[in-house]
């Protein structure tokens, strides 16, 4: 019979237990149940860091997203937590009423961040004042994203100097603020690095133009309204619009105190991870005090989570768990940091060595007792790390030589550190991967670096341990490593190229995504990450001539509006350079009051959002609306923003609205590999900065054009380059126009034009558009035209649906819009 095993908690290491214990069959013996308060599936922490800077996607995070929960049979209450335990009864009771029985709970509830006590970090009524953040979550995250990109915030103050107050400091400089680390130790990272260490990494800081304090706590956040800035210990301010605080954690414990559970510092538990004193109850991770030790990082939760997959299932009951030796790996604010047990000497009899070469931010030091190495610091240069971890795990032997514990002196050599490596050994902290584990990758038939880090994740965290995931992988293959094909494939589930892909589907005449997977695809396997991209160039190419499946379709595009976090939609009626009428304003205020519309709201790009719309609504709300669609959700042309132009303002030179609405009108709707947004200002004072925009236009003097690709003003920030400039109206169109064609017909899935046009270079786009180098200027004009003749307004789909349940209610499945994002 079945047993039901509870976890409460979705994070790294709960995710993590119930994956180790269906890799031992648990699967068949369990019915899994998972409550997590956060909202979501399960994600890599670690890459909030990434986050943050815009490096990473927050929908590329996942480690396991819904589907997984549900393949492998997991009833997931995500957004649900738990409050109490009743351990009599073997129940789980949770905040929103629901009470589920468990024979084995798991209990891995991991950390919140820790609000060190100052003046001004409240509002009366006890919540945390706007402007004051923590990180710890994809929520802290995101707020902490959409407050950055203010313009008029201008500076942050990150109180904690430790890893994490380094990555949120670099991350906000992505958003060109200034960042300021208050830090109470005398020295950053001072877990992990003795002073000099932490000296040399405070000047790569500091060239990165963070301002550092050291020895300093914040005793106060100022301002009434808005936040000003901190005060210091020693009463110095400084000015500031935001504060993020990483001042470190503390073990959620809450519901394990208020169901009699032993909890000290944190969780009491076992060498088998159980709780102390209970029979079926066992924790993991960072809620967990093991032997007197709370670890902060994964790569003891790794290890804990073999080990109480080995006791609960049964598989290997010898297993134990003795406490993890701690070595860090890590790249904090784009420095390499390895660190492993002791910073610095303790004993007059230990040895000692160390090279500092500050100009390059290069720190290694070793400390050695009893010829054993029992402590390494690494800081800029990370390249002996694993011979290192192996020499400090498995307290090796050490070469008399002791230079070549930091440099290669032709003893151990870099390949021959990889070889010598236990199979035991952990090469990606991040995610939990053993040499052992690359190496069966490999085996299996992984022959490339990419392939093998897919199979297994490795290399897929802070990124810190890629050259070792190499090496290894590389001498796994015993030198047969090969290229990935993949990276060049347009969608990952058709082995070809785009240009390749274009040229098959022309060949035999394919025109619908399911054609495309029969005819090209290894075994005709549908791939549902191909899908979407599939689509949008089948439509591009094809015009008319494509067959729509709606299973092509991510639900943005299923229903003709952007999916909201609630599981509303909202919907952007079309206005065309952002210039509406009396009777369209009067319009929409009748249809937001007759349909309760929550919230009514000027979007960036000059049009009028109405949220909050049930997806069942969506028909009558078009209906009433009676407009086209604006287009505000889809992977196609969107706006085009103006200013106010020559006609009414003192400083124009162009009709920029005129020339807007023409090029709204023309280009609406037209597919694409990513969103495109235009701008076309009337004088170079650009009020509506054309210079950021995928294709921007500027009258200048003497009635001319200027138009500019491939500028950006959001996650990523780029002026567009000058493509040319021009005389008419006319001239405008038709050239953004063949720009956008061999955008559509080159570009990469997603890719924005901001990454296209300097990866192909302005000066082979102007070739081409301008010179027509290639000799296809006017097939790229009838392309254009085509798609532009067969344009149809979605939104004509609201009389009659294309299936029976387009519009109706379903719960959504994920708060996050499963839309790719780029
Ligand atoms: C930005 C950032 C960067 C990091 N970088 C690194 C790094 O480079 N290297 C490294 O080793 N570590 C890093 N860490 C630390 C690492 O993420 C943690 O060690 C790891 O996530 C701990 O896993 P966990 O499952 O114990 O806790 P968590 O991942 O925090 O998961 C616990 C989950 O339980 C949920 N929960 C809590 N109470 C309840 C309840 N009562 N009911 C239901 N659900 C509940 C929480 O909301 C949370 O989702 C980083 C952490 C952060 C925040
Ligand atoms: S860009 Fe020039 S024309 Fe347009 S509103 Fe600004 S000042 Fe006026």
């Amino acid at each position: 019979m079945t047993r039901q095993l509870v976890v409460i908690g979705n994070g790294m290491a709960g995710a993590r237990a119930v994956e180790e214990i269906l890799a031992r069959g648990g699967g068949d013996a369990f019915d899994i149940t998972i409550f997590g308060d956060e909202p979501y599936g399960n994600y890599n922490r670690i890459m909030l860091s990434h986050v943050l800077s815009g490096e990473e996607s927050d929908a590329d995070i996942f480690l396991n997203a819904l589907p997984w929960y549900q393949e492998n049979n997991i009833t997931l209450h995500a957004g649900v937590r738990v409050e109490r335990i009743d351990k009599y009864s073997k129940h789980v009771f949770a905040a929103d009423g629901r009470v589920v029985p468990y024979d084995v709970l798991i209990i891995a509830t991991g950390s919140h961040s820790f609000l060190p006590p100052m003046d001004g970090l409240y509002t009366p009524s006890g919540s945390v004042r706007h402007g004051v953040f923590t990180f710890r979550t994809m929520d802290d995250t995101r707020k902490m994203v959409q407050f950055a990109q203010h313009e008029h915030h201008r500076k942050a103050v990150v109180i904690g100097g430790g890893l994490l107050g380094l990555e949120a400091a670099r991350g906000l400089q992505a958003y060109g603020l200034d960042v300021a680390v208050v830090h109470s130790g005398g020295h950053l990272m001072n877990a992990q690095l003795g002073p000099d260490g932490g000296a040399i990494l405070r000047r790569s800081v500091q060239a990165l133009g963070i301002e550092v304090h050291t020895g300093s706590r914040t005793t106060a956040v100022l301002g009434k309204d808005r936040i000003t800035g901190v005060r210091l210990r020693d009463d110095t301010e400084l000015d500031c619009d935001m504060v993020v605080v990483t001042a470190g954690i503390r073990p959620n414990v809450d519901v394990a105190v208020v169901s009699g559970l032993a909890v000290e510092r944190a969780i009491v538990v076992d060498d088998h991870l159980r709780v102390m004193d209970e029979e079926d109850i066992y924790a993991v991770g960072e809620c967990v005090q093991h032997r007197g030790e709370v670890y902060g990082l994964v790569a003891p939760l790794w290890e804990q989570a073999a080990v109480l997959a080995d006791q609960i299932t049964g598989v290997d009951r010898s297993s134990v768990y003795l406490g993890s030796r701690t070595a860090t790996k890590l790249k904090v604010a784009g420095v390499d940091v390895a660190s492993m047990g002791l910073a610095g000497p303790e004993r007059d009899t230990d040895e000692h060595i160390v090279f500092s070469e500050p100009s390059r931010g290069v720190f290694k030091s070793i400390v050695i007792r009893d010829n054993k190495m029992v402590g390494a610091t690494l800081l800029g240069d990370s390249r002996k790390v694993a011979y290192l971890t192996q020499a400090f795990d498995q307290g090796l032997p050490l070469p008399e030589e002791r230079l070549s514990l930091m440099f290669d002196l032709g003893s151990p050599g870099e390949e021959e550190g990889v070889s010598e490596l236990a199979d035991s050994a952990q090469v990606c902290n991040c995610n939990g991967v053993s040499k052992g584990t690359l190496v069966a990758a490999v085996q299996g038939g992984c022959r490339s670096v990419p392939a093998a880090m897919d199979a297994t994740r490795a290399g897929k965290g802070c990124g810190s341990c890629k050259l070792l995931v190499t090496q290894v992988v590389e001498w796994a293959a015993d030198g047969a490593v090969e290229d990935d094909p993949a990276a060049s494939y347009y969608v990952p589930g058709i082995p070809l190229d785009k240009a390749a892909l274009i040229s098959r589907i022309r060949e035999l005449g394919l025109r619908s995504v399911s054609q495309v997977f029969a005819a090209l695809a290894p075994g005709s396997a549908e791939d549902a990450k191909s899908k979407m991209g599939l689509a949008s160039l089948l439509k591009m190419m094809l015009a008319e001539q494509y067959i729509d499946e709606r299973d092509a379709r991510f639900i943005n595009d299923r229903v003709h509006a952007n999916i909201q976090r609630d599981g509303t939609f909202s919907v952007v009626p079309q206005m065309k350079g952002g210039v509406t009428s009396v009777q369209q304003l009067r319009t929409i205020a009748d249809v937001a009051e007759k349909h309760n519309i929550p919230m009514i709201k000027l979007t960036g790009g000059q049009r009028i959002d109405l949220l909050g719309v049930p997806k069942e609504d969506l028909p009558q709300v078009w209906a009433d609306l009676d407009m086209p669609s604006g287009y505000a959700y889809g992977k196609s042309f969107r706006t085009v923003k103006t200013c106010v132009g020559k006609d009414y303002c003192r400083f124009g030179t162009g009709d920029s609205t005129g020339l807007g609405i023409s090029l709204e009108s023309r280009f609406q709707g037209i597919e694409s590999p990513a969103k495109l947004k235009l701008a076309v200002s009337g004088c170079p004072r650009n009020c509506a900065e054309s210079l950021v925009k995928d294709v921007g236009v500027v009258a200048v003097e003497g009635g001319r054009w200027e138009i500019y690709v491939g500028g950006a003003a959001g996650a990523q920030i780029r002026k567009g380059d000058l493509l040319v400039t021009v005389d008419t109206p006319e001239e405008v169109t038709l050239l953004a126009g063949r720009f956008m064609q061999y955008y559509r017909e080159n570009a990469n899935w997603l890719e924005r034009t901001y990454a296209f046009v300097p990866r192909v270079g302005i000066d082979r786009i102007r070739s081409v558009i301008l010179d027509d180098s290639e000799g296809i200027a006017a097939r790229l004009d009838e392309a254009m035209q085509e798609s532009v003749d067969n344009y149809v307004d979605p939104w004509s789909e609201r009389d009659d649906p294309l299936t029976p349940g387009q519009f109706r209610t379903s719960l959504p499945l994920t708060v996050l819009p499963q839309v790719p994002v780029r």
